[in-house]
């Protein structure tokens, strides 16, 4: 949306900053553990990340979060920057923690030097019961007061792959009996003989978040790092060690995780359905994922849009689905291509038909002009929808019955004379008779009817699959609901109509074509497709609670 918003708490830091002259220019970064796919949480801080350096004329930088060998690929390093860019965003570099193993290292050794960090040979164990708790201060232990020699020799051993893992860590020295947790000598290397996907065997002890990431922040300028609230305790030893290091100042803000509701938005949980195969992979157009967004047919414009709209909140919040839902109808009203396709086929005979068939001209998007038209065929035999057709209509039943009339999209009025059934008593062929005068557009047959049904012709339609999403969860706030989040998961999340039948223009149009199929809703094609075989995936229903609370707060 394009209207003037109040300035969100980033924002108004931001200004304050660049008008006091604290900084002359920003530098924000999207800093991605390469451990899964991104989620529409991500995208969130995409945008906001994205967003501010355009917005304030400054730069971002994609750095990927590697410091963990065990649990990153090369995979997810590509399906992250496609999805930053599918999302219409460029970064300043592209970065990895991993690029400064070898200054961090020396960051370390700095520490050490002044006495700042030691190596302790404690288990984990151990470090954990020595940790104390929230209102019992911490011990310290007998190797918290180790030479800076023995330090500096026990570190570059370590590094040297003397050790196994888990045997030492280099710990901050900071205070065992601090109030905050972090702060009681927090873990800075571990031991961990595995292979990287970017710096290979070179490495065997590895830096911990809290002392890669600001670290990263501060080698790369990072004049504002955002991240999420549970990094709040986080920020003390952020500070701490950029100021005994004395580097490039950057600043942690916090800002509120997205939650949104009947979806899990955890790179954890959605490897768990994953690989537990409750859902086709990580694109699956049900997950929470951008890459399965974008195969649902979710458009970049739609969800910068409801990144935009949501704000950026201080307390965490669960948002309605809904609203994202609204965003993506609003964009493909306006760009989606009409066309018909029928779900259940009913066959029509219209008898008093004389021609072979005939080419109706019909818009391929009333919304928009430029999206120009093309033909549909019209003929002697057409399928519409069976649910379309009741023998014994309630009262104000507007569509197809005995006796009744209806218009045929973009064609012509028809009415109900003859239904043929079975042996039985199946209906497979309804017999009508159309108003030649009542054509869509040169209507002078002066009749008004209820109904509009949508059709296809039976000699041009082609086969084709649709695959109906619902939620991938039955409750609300999954995140929050009792007992394992997989016991939440909708059975019937995926509907599939295999033999659908359309109009054939949905063969000759471009493969990212959006769609809204009259009275279905809008869809867009899926790669699944074959020559034989077109496959859909409906991207969102036509109904839309939310358009009226939007518009009402706007
Ligand atoms: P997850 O818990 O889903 O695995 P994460 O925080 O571990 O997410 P990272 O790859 O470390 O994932 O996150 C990259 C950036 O995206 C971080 O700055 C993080 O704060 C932000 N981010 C992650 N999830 C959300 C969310 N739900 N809402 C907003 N920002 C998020
Ligand atoms: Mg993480």
């Amino acid at each position: 949306m394009s209207e003037e918003r109040n300035l969100n708490f980033i924002e108004e830091i931001v200004e304050a900053d660049l008008k006091s002259g604290k900084h002359a220019s920003i530098m924000t970064r999207f800093p991605p553990e390469p451990n899964g796919y991104l989620h529409i949480g991500h995208a969130k801080s995409i945008c906001l990340n994205f967003g501010l350096a355009k917005k304030y004329g400054g730069k971002t930088n994609l750095r990927f979060d590697d410091t963990n060998p065990v649990t990153e690929e090369t995979e997810y390093v590509e399906s992250i920057k496609d999805d930053v860019r599918w999302l219409g965003f460029e970064w300043a570099n592209e970065r990895y923690a991993s690029d400064y193993f070898e200054q961090l290292f020396e960051f370390a050794i700095l520490l050490i030097t002044k006495g700042l960090a030691y190596v302790d040979d404690s288990s984990s164990d151990e470090i954990a019961s020595q940790k104390g708790t929230p209102t019992h201060p911490g011990v310290e232990n007998q190797y918290r007061n180790r030479s800076t020699e023995e330090n500096l020799k026990l570190f570059n051993e370590m590094r040297d792959g003397k050790y196994k893992d888990g045997e030492k860590v280099l710990r901050a020295k900071i205070d065992m009996a601090s109030p905050n947790m972090h702060m009681r000598d927090p873990i800075l290397y571990r031991i961990k003989h595995a292979h990287h996907h970017r710096t290979g065997d070179k490495w065997c002890i590895y830096p911990m978040y809290d002392f890669a990431h600001g670290q990263s922040d501060s080698i790369e300028n990072i004049t504002h790092s955002i991240c999420t609230l549970e990094f709040i305790p986080h920020r003390p030893l952020y500070d701490w060690l950029i100021e005994q290091l004395g580097i490039f100042p950057s600043h942690q803000y916090e800002f509120a995780r997205l939650n949104m509701t009947y979806t899990v938005m955890s790179k954890r949980k959605l490897l768990q359905l994953v690989n537990e195969e409750y859902v086709s992979g990580w694109d699956d157009p049900r997950m929470s994922t951008i890459s399965g967004m974008r195969r649902r047919g979710y458009t970049a414009d739609a969800i910068r849009d409801f990144c935009e709209r949501i704000g950026v909140a201080k307390r965490d919040n669960l948002i309605d689905v809904g609203l994202l839902e609204f965003f993506v109808r609003e964009h493909l009203n306006k760009i989606a291509l009409r066309r018909m396709v029928v779900f259940d086929p009913l066959k029509v005979v219209i008898t008093n038909y004389t021609q072979e068939h005939e080419l109706l001209p019909s818009e391929n998007n009333p919304e928009d002009p430029e999206a120009g038209h093309r033909d549909i065929h019209f003929g002697k035999d057409i399928y519409i929808e069976r649910e379309d057709f009741m023998e014994v209509p309630p009262k104000k039943y507007f569509r197809l019955a005995p006796g009744q009339m209806v218009r045929l999209k973009n064609a012509y009025i028809i009415q109900c004379n003859e239904v043929i059934k079975d042996a039985a008593g199946n209906i497979t062929e309804l017999h009508c008779t159309y108003i030649p005068e009542s054509k869509s557009g040169a209507d002078t047959s002066g009749m008004h009817v209820k109904g509009t049904l949508h059709w296809v012709s039976v000699a041009h339609a082609i086969k084709a699959e649709v695959r109906l999403y619902d939620r991938l969860f039955k409750v609300e706030d999954v995140g929050n609901a009792e007992g394992d989040f997989k016991d939440h998961i909708n059975a019937n999340s995926l509907h599939v109509v295999q033999n659908a039948l359309a109009e054939p223009a949905l063969q000759n149009d471009p493969p990212d074509a959006r769609y809204q199929f009259l009275r279905k809703g809008y869809y867009i094609l899926d790669r699944d497709s074959t020559k034989d075989k077109l496959v859909f995936n409906r991207t969102v229903t036509l109904k839309d609670t939310w358009a009226k609370e939007v518009k009402k707060n706007n």
